[in-house]
């Protein structure tokens, strides 16, 4: 009887279910959206119970449309949007407090008050991280502090904590399992990453209680059972990953070296840096990607908050293109961008930069500039960021990379694929399969239950889609001065 990896992808918009073959093709696909609240300017909500139900939806969905007997579900494999924070009460299951997405920002001003105290140093000497309201630990703390009867319950024990993986995973088994992996536990600001385990001293800057948190499992074992009452039979929960270090495995990026980089909304771009968590000279974040057989293996982290959306942009309000693939038509009307720079900073700009105020600029624009300048100089833009990242991270891990594996909306845009190759003077690959988060829950939970014997048997199901490599013909130098010349320009503008 044919056997099949179910991987669960709670993304930060929607609850996904896809189930893999043997030769990880995704045969079936549910989703479900569910709400974003935004109580206040800054603030970004989930309702946990709303992401656990439409989660369950979306697996009996897929079960249902496949019509397969859940007996022939090997295992599972779970992968989540990051950092997301959720307290609950663990007899009643209820929460004490919607889940506080990744996106918020309402702990600003304590992490500001952090760095005033000097323990940025010591946190990212023991976290990998840099002091931002983006990770868990300062949004448990504004949980707790909330109200004082949450206070007083976390301390009697009552509640406990977890990011979205643990939620699911702890309502799939009806309570009986309350653990995470550590690739979710090191984006929580309370995880040593050398250590591989909770910190005493971090937990007491944080004051969060140690009773509230989840057990660290590998991200590669059968670590739990879904209860037999939900699909009628028990299954091992076999993978567990963050979305990013998710897809990282799923691009098979399993080598010191490898870098992947996913082309969304925004840009996420990870190297494998192997055994050794680099510290980064660039506020670059340095992170466990996950632990196989008690062995860790870390990674560096930098993101391009601007990517996709500049397309969405030029898209929706310059409205000279009616749909994101159209960009591409539009760019190759010209034979080069005319002299144009787009610096993408629609929200600042991130690593190796960090200007939160840097504004968006078209710098070169004469009366000859077109719309396909504008066009192609958007899509430069988005590689050019990805350039300053990737030079940075090789900086840090002193390693040089050979081959870019990429996947996300973006990098179906075959001239921008192109274009990054010519600027990195390196090879680029797309795989067959774009799902490569939700495939890195199924890789990892498949190796654990012995579904896939071996790496090299993942390796074969790997498909390359297509493969871009520098052209000699495109000389990049141009490209590149103007871009360093007038990124500078504008970062002394807000000098
Ligand atoms: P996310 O997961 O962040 O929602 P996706 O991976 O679904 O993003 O990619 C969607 C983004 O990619 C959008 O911002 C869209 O503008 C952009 N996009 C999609 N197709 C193309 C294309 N062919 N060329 C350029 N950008 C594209």
């Amino acid at each position: 009887m044919d056997k099949y990896i179910l991987a669960i992808d709670a993304g930060t918009t929607s609850s996904r279910t896809i189930l893999f073959d043997k030769n990880a093709k995704p045969i079936e696909i549910a989703q479900y959206e569910f709400n974003q609240f935004f109580p206040k300017e800054g603030w970004v909500e989930h309702d946990p119970l709303e992401i656990w139900n439409t989660q369950l939806k979306a697996i009996t969905d897929v079960i249902k449309k496949s019509k397969i007997d859940p007996k022939n579900i090997d295992s599972i494999g779970i992968t989540n949007q990051r950092e997301t924070t959720v307290i609950w009460n663990k007899d009643t299951g209820q929460p004490v407090y919607n889940a506080i997405v990744w996106q918020d920002r309402r702990t600003a001003s304590f992490c500001d008050k952090l760095k005033e105290e000097n323990k940025s140093e010591l946190i990212q000497n023991k976290t990998g991280l840099v002091i931002d309201a983006y990770f868990s630990g300062t949004k448990i703390k504004w949980i707790l502090d909330s109200n004082s009867e949450i206070r007083q319950q976390a301390d009697k024990g009552q509640l406990i904590f977890g990011t979205i993986d643990t939620w699911l995973i702890w309502n799939l088994s009806k309570g009986k399992y309350h653990l995470t992996d550590p690739s979710n536990a090191s984006r929580t600001l309370l995880y040593n990453i050398k250590d591989d385990m909770w910190d005493d001293e971090l937990l007491e800057i944080f004051d969060v209680p140690r009773n509230i948190l989840p057990k660290v499992v590998d991200s590669s074992a059968i670590s739990a059972y879904i209860d037999e009452e939900i699909l009628g039979i028990k299954i091992p929960i076999a993978g567990i990953a963050g979305d990013q270090q998710a897809a990282l495995f799923g691009q098979l990026c399993i080598n010191p070296g490898d870098i992947k980089n996913t082309y969304g909304t925004g840009c996420f771009c990870m190297m494998n840096t192997g055994k050794s968590a680099v510290k980064s000279k660039n506020k670059m974040l340095s992170t466990i990607a996950w632990r196989i057989n008690g062995e860790l293996t870390y990674a560096l982290e930098g993101s391009v908050f601007v990517a996709g959306a500049l397309i969405q942009w030029l898209r929706d309000k310059l409205s000279i293109i009616k749909d994101a693939p159209e960009v591409e038509n539009l760019a190759n009307t010209v034979k080069d961008n005319g002299g144009v720079t787009f610096i993408p900073a629609l929200s600042g700009l991130a690593a190796p930069y960090w200007d939160p105020y840097a504004q968006g600029t078209i710098f070169g624009i004469t009366r000859g500039t077109e719309n396909g300048h504008i066009a192609r100089a958007a899509l430069e833009s988005i590689a050019l960021r990805t350039r300053d990242i990737i030079i940075e991270m090789q900086k840090d891990a002193n390693i040089n990379f050979t081959n870019l594996k990429v996947d996300g909306g973006a990098s179906n845009n075959n001239l921008l694929m192109q274009i990054q190759s010519d600027l990195l003077q390196t090879n680029v690959t797309r795989p067959k399969t774009t799902e490569t988060t939700a495939l890195g829950a199924a890789f990892l939970a498949g190796l654990a239950s012995g579904f896939w014997k071996n790496i090299s048997d993942l390796n074969d199901l790997w498909i390359e889609d297509r493969s871009f490599n520098p052209n000699l013909k495109n000389d990049s130098t141009q490209i590149i001065n103007l871009w360093e010349t007038r990124i500078n320009k504008l970062l002394k503008v807000n000098e």
